[in-house]
């Protein structure tokens, strides 16, 4: 049965191939398969990215409005994130299975305060009835000294790094590094707790202000959106981490066309999941839980104190999680292109959530 990955691909990916030669499709910068499309708009750049949010699959259905609201856009922002670009406007498609209005005013007061925060305006959008699903595209321009969210450091300039300056999932190369953001299996342990699916299995001590942590981590994941702007002129290839580690760090590997090699126990954990007596679930949490959120990018080797210090100055952990290789030096070998070493690591059956 195909999966999302090759439905996008094998049906919706036509217009990639620019074989019509269409000015639409020459204005194209970033086609299907990065986190957000960039296009070309007459000098200037315009990049767009659509998340669905469906009740019972990507929230629990009895979710408070305010924390559907804030999840839908912040997930979407984190795209945004992975391609080092500025988020500013906002269209909203919303099924609604009907017309309660105190859900609404609440939705829409969640809403109205994530867009104050992150400084996009909500400029359109579709209102339907059926089952509850959110839908944001966002759209937003490429970081410019203007709008770099670090210009407030003065030694900051925005470098040529594409026709762009976005990053994209493409450009990794061998011997670059491999770095993350924040920590990792939080996403999956919210889930958990938040479904109360406390099997015997996935129960484990926390405080309550891990649980307060947690609620946040999934309802409000922080688009990591300085770190994103930061690196643009640094990382070679970026992309944020909600299918699960080992997903995204294959679409990072098979769009860059390189193998990457992961050091299992350099991973950060979230502390939330240190109390996890079951490790090997802990580790599934972080290699394969997704809905994490953080930024998972490669770096050139020589360009590693500079991830140091913009780790500093936006002020977000950054962990050196592994390494980049050329493919025709281990293809023979492994016949994969996620490598995952450590002590005792190994790789999930499931690599990260699939819808299909
Ligand atoms: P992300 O997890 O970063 O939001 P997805 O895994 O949802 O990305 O999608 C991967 C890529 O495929 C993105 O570039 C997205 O725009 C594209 N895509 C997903 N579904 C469709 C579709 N139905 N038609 C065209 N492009 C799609
Ligand atoms: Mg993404």
């Amino acid at each position: 049965m195909a999966s999302e990955f090759e439905i996008i691909e094998q049906y919706f990916s036509f217009s990639n191939s620019n074989a019509l030669g269409s000015a639409s499709a020459s204005s194209t910068v970033v086609g299907v398969g990065d986190d957000a499309a960039c296009l070309k708009v007459g000098s200037e750049h315009l990049l767009v990215a659509t998340d669905t949010l469906v009740s019972g699959v990507h929230f629990p259905a009895d979710a408070e409005p305010v924390d559907i609201a804030s999840r839908a856009l912040n997930v979407n922002l984190s795209d945004f994130a992975a391609m080092g670009a500025v988020p500013q406007w906002l269209t909203l498609a919303l099924t609604l299975p009907d017309n309660n209005e105190q859900w609404l005013s609440k939705f829409s007061a969640s809403l109205a305060r994530g867009c104050a925060k992150y400084g996009v305006s909500l400029v359109g959008g579709d209102t339907t009835r059926g089952p509850l699903t959110v839908t944001f595209t966002v759209m937003g321009v490429p970081i410019t000294a203007r709008t770099s969210a670090v210009n407030d450091d003065p030694s900051f300039t925005v470098p040529s790094l594409n026709s762009a300056n976005c990053l994209r999932r493409s450009g990794a190369q061998a011997g670059d590094e491999v770095w993350v953001s924040g920590s990792l299996g939080k996403g999956a342990a919210a889930l958990q707790m938040i479904t109360q699916n406390h099997t015997a299995r996935a129960s484990w001590p926390i405080t309550d202000r891990q649980r307060e942590n947690l609620h946040a981590a999934f309802y409000a994941p922080v688009p990591q959106l300085r770190l994103g702007s930061a690196l643009v002129g640094v990382a070679s290839a970026a992309i944020d981490v909600s299918d699960g580690l080992l997903a995204d760090a294959e679409h990072i590997a098979s769009q860059s066309k390189v193998m990457l090699e992961l050091n299992g126990d350099a991973l950060p954990m979230h502390p939330a999941l240190a109390s996890l007596s079951d490790t090997v679930l802990a580790r599934e949490w972080m290699l394969s839980g997704g809905d994490d959120y953080e930024l998972f990018f490669t770096v050139p080797e020589k360009d590693h104190n500079k991830v140091v210090m913009l780790a500093k100055t936006v002020g977000v952990t950054c962990t050196l999680i592994g390494k980049v290789f050329d493919p025709a030096e281990y293809d023979a070998q492994y016949g994969e292109r996620v490598i995952l070493n450590g002590d005792g690591w190994t790789k999930p059956n499931e690599k990260g959530f699939k819808h299909f």
